[in-house]
């Protein structure tokens, strides 16, 4: 019901390769699923309405991306709130165990905010994250270092430690703790984008996060937000259901 066909995508040029194309294809029909399964999305409504575009650019690091403002890259044909993988992204995977609907399910985090701001500036987000999903520092992450080097545990286990790797280990093993990846400090929207990827992928065994709970309360809180966004989503879907009858 929730597919759409492969002209929903709109590559700003030809794709090389008709498999990449089929590729994207199915891990954003899939996700659409997903989103669907948790009543994100319904028929026109909600984040239904997220296009996915195979940008003509290649790759500058970025796995993927979504503008909010889209300034001078207008000129570029680049529309803002729209889902842009880079052209060489879906055969060159930047991490292992990354999949192409991981990169897709973290750009719809973005592209949700940019649909609804104002449900991501009401308080349980920055209550859960830290700081306002539009502060671009990395103050929860700045934060939470501040918190660490006080803690006597962290540093009486970093002085075991002899190399700098062995320490740097220690230190990620501390901070997976807090946060679902290590991308995930970069700023309170990547936080949230990240536990999100995560929350969709294992939305039926969270549990699995229980033994991180710090990470796991930011995925309960996640799974709450989505809950209290489907209630939206199906009366705007039985408004249009009206609509459509009328
Ligand atoms: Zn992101």
């Amino acid at each position: 019901m929730f597919l759409k066909s492969r002209n929903a995508l709109n590559p700003h040029e030809s794709i090389e390769r008709f498999s990449i194309m089929a590729n994207v294809d199915r891990a954003y029909n899939q996700v659409r699923n997903e989103l669907a399964h948790v009543g994100l999305l319904s028929d026109g409504v909600y984040l239904d309405t997220v296009e996915l575009c195979i940008s003509h650019e290649k790759s500058g690091g970025e796995r993927g991306y979504v503008f909010e403002k889209v300034g001078h890259y207008a000129k570029r044909g680049y529309r803002p709130g729209v889902i842009y993988l880079p052209r060489d992204l879906p055969h060159q995977p930047y991490k292992p165990g990354l999949t192409l609907m991981d990169t897709i399910r973290h750009e719809y985090a973005h592209a949700w905010y940019y649909l609804d701001p104002s449900f991501f500036r009401q308080e349980w987000f920055a209550r859960t994250f830290g700081a306002a999903y539009s502060n671009c520092t990395s103050a929860p992450y700045d934060s939470w270092r501040k918190l660490i080097k006080k803690n006597p545990d962290y540093q009486a286990g970093k002085k075991r430690r002899k190399t700098e790797a062995t320490k740097l280990n220690y230190f990620y093993g501390f901070l997976l703790q807090d946060f679902i990846t290590d991308y995930a400090t970069t700023n309170a929207s990547e936080d949230f984008a990240e536990t999100f990827m995560f929350y969709l992928k294992y939305r039926r065994s969270l549990d699995r996060f229980a033994n991180r709970p710090a990470v796991y309360q930011k995925l309960r809180m996640v799974e709450r937000a989505v809950y209290v966004a489907s209630k939206r989503t199906r009366q705007l879907s039985d408004r249009s259901f009206r609509f459509r009858t009328a």
